[in-house]
């Protein structure tokens, strides 16, 4: 490359416009089709999944420095995986206006960066570097090295979107060249098209420590369930702890264009048959809940999935959840629907706790909200659980109880309703000072009321996993005009890790065996206990000191003596 020149505005920029003679009507929607085309990139249209990974922020208002897209096939992944690729090498995202808060991306240019992907020859070829030359047009002028098979080894690129001077370079490796080979590029940035092999990811974090430069995923969740272990779990948007990943789930229906699953609704004149060739769907959002509409055919999609026989494959390739977890306990878990925004509980929602004490671990305490709305669990009336928060107790149980009654002066209540505690645990005995008494008992005694010890009949067990995803399942709500399960988690509340919303999406059987695995128990174990009480709403009563209400209560008998106590106060 010799020394780079500003080009002139448009150098090879095609003429739109040949072949209309002045004077004649111009067809303004075949040159505008023509005119996206060549700058897709600039019109590229994000769904909902991909501006969510596209603007992502943690908790200090920046991009984490991990951002994971585990997606179903065909739900455009690569596309915004290419897409960030292009815009990291050029410093900027040519498909946002340039005053949008995520058009200039942090990072200096010309930089480095490396895009891993499975086999070289295939993916490479017929995914990989069409996917490039779609969206860079012609005269930011790439210039590209090969390697022995043919397949595409790197791209550097003289100009950017604007037709500046650019000169970053793209490194592409395959998951089949020996790790080592993964060591010698620092690189400002990478992008892993599919989960790598853990010995590639270590070689390759080595070559971007010295940068410490941001990485993508962009995968179907099929394989290296460790990603899974660490990076998905500790995301802090999936529950975990770690402000510098980002976990981002699709299923494919979110890239279809001419049905929305979310209202099952079809979209005529986006169908395959109504459209120009060439031109895009014309409905952009769903009429019904205004999501962006996606770019692949239902019939498409359809025809794609019923090749899949395996039903776990299908689950990942379909919905994008990981293969190793299609053995969860809680299928039906989604943070779409299970997950609610944290508001303050209303003063007369009914309050319940649920504590699964441990010896050697923390003790779990639950805190929930039971609300008025009616729903229907085993063909009874029940109601909605509301679970906001949780703590996890070490410590003698005088520290566990005191830090509980902190915990619910905070919550802006004395007594719940109810505290169910684990029945194995609730009748053990527990040492203290003077004798050998029951964790129940000491509760008591420390001021602990309203215990209940969980059912623990035979059969239990597998009745509270029933009982459980029968909360689980949507039901109308009046109050919101749709459905929403019987049981939800506070996003922020419940959050963090070995907290109860990491504990029901992990929670998964053993393999092989009716039994599910230790790991991620507790929680489940709360909600099960919680799920087989079926709590009924009740109106909190104003909580009055005890013995003022005896005696009131005992005055109560004999209604004919005035007294003052009694006045102006409505007792039953
Ligand atoms: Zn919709």
């Amino acid at each position: 490359m010799g020394a780079m020149k500003r080009p002139a505005p448009n150098p090879v920029m095609p003429q739109f416009l040949a072949g209309y003679k002045p004077g004649d009507p111009i067809d303004k929607e075949k040159v505008r089709a023509e005119i996206k085309a060549y700058l897709k990139l600039k019109f590229l249209q994000m769904t909902p999944t991909q501006e969510a990974f596209v603007r992502v922020k943690n908790r200090f208002g920046r991009m984490p420095k991990t951002r994971l897209m585990e997606m179903g096939n065909q739900g455009g992944k690569t596309t915004i995986g290419i897409s960030e690729d292009i815009a990291h090498a050029m410093g900027f995202r040519p498909w946002l206006k340039n005053t949008d808060p995520d058009f200039k991306i942090p990072i200096k240019v010309p930089n480095v960066g490396m895009v891993g992907c499975e086999v070289a020859g295939q993916t490479l070829s017929q995914r990989i570097e069409p996917g490039f030359m779609e969206l860079i047009p012609k005269y930011c002028n790439p210039q590209i090295s090969r390697y022995s098979d043919g397949s595409l080894k790197s791209l550097m690129l003289p100009f950017d979107y604007m037709g500046n001077p650019c000169g970053s370079t793209i490194h592409f490796r395959s998951y089949v060249q020996p790790s080592e080979s993964y060591e010698g590029i620092i690189s400002d940035w990478i992008h892993w098209d599919e989960p790598p092999p853990r010995a590639i990811l270590n070689a390759a974090a080595r070559g971007e420590m010295s940068t410490n430069g941001p990485s993508w995923f962009t995968m179907t969740p099929l394989k290296e369930p460790y990603i899974y272990d660490l990076f998905s779990l500790k995301a802090f948007n999936n529950g975990g702890d770690d402000q510098e990943i980002a976990v981002f789930r699709g299923a494919t229906w979110d890239n279809c264009q001419d049905w929305c699953r979310g209202c099952n609704l079809t979209i005529e004149a986006n169908q395959p048959e109504n459209i120009a060739p060439g031109a895009a769907r014309p409905v952009r959002r769903c009429p019904g809940c205004r999501k962006t509409m996606g770019f692949m055919p239902r019939a498409g999609i359809e025809n794609y999935l019923k090749k899949i026989t395996d039903p776990d494959e299908r689950e990942a390739r379909e919905e994008g959840k990981w293969k190793h977890l299609s053995g969860s306990v809680y299928k039906e878990l989604s943070r779409d629907t299970h997950l609610y925004p944290d508001f303050e509980i209303p003063a007369d929602w009914m309050r319940i706790e649920v504590v699964d004490p441990h010896d050697a671990k923390p003790t779990r305490w639950l805190f929930g909200a039971v609300s008025p709305e009616e729903i229907s669990i085993a063909g009874k009336t029940a109601n909605r659980i509301y679970w906001y928060s949780y703590l996890l107790l070490g410590g003698t149980l005088h520290e566990i109880v005191r830090r509980v009654k902190v915990h619910r002066a905070e919550k802006v209540y004395h007594h719940p309703e109810m505290v169910i505690l684990d029945a194995k645990y609730g009748a053990r005995t527990v040492k203290t000072m003077e004798n050998e008494t029951s964790w129940e008992e000491e509760l008591e005694k420390a001021g602990i009321h309203g215990i209940v010890l969980s059912h623990s009949a035979p059969g239990d067990v597998s009745l509270g996993h029933k009982a459980v995803k029968d909360y689980l399942r949507p039901q109308y709500s009046a109050l919101r005009g749709k459905e929403i399960p019987g049981m939800l988690f506070a996003t922020q509340g419940c959050a963090g890790d070995r907290g109860p919303i990491q504990d029901a999406f992990n929670y998964r059987w053993k393999m092989g065996s009716d039994k599910p695995e230790e790991d991620f128990k507790d929680f489940c174990d709360c909600f099960r206990y919680a799920a087989l009480e079926q709590p009924v709403y009740k109106m909190p009563q104003p909580e009055i000191d005890p013995a003022l209400a005896k005696m009131l209560l005992d005055k109560g008998d004999r209604k004919d003596e005035y007294n003052p106590l009694e006045y102006g106060l409505a007792l039953k």
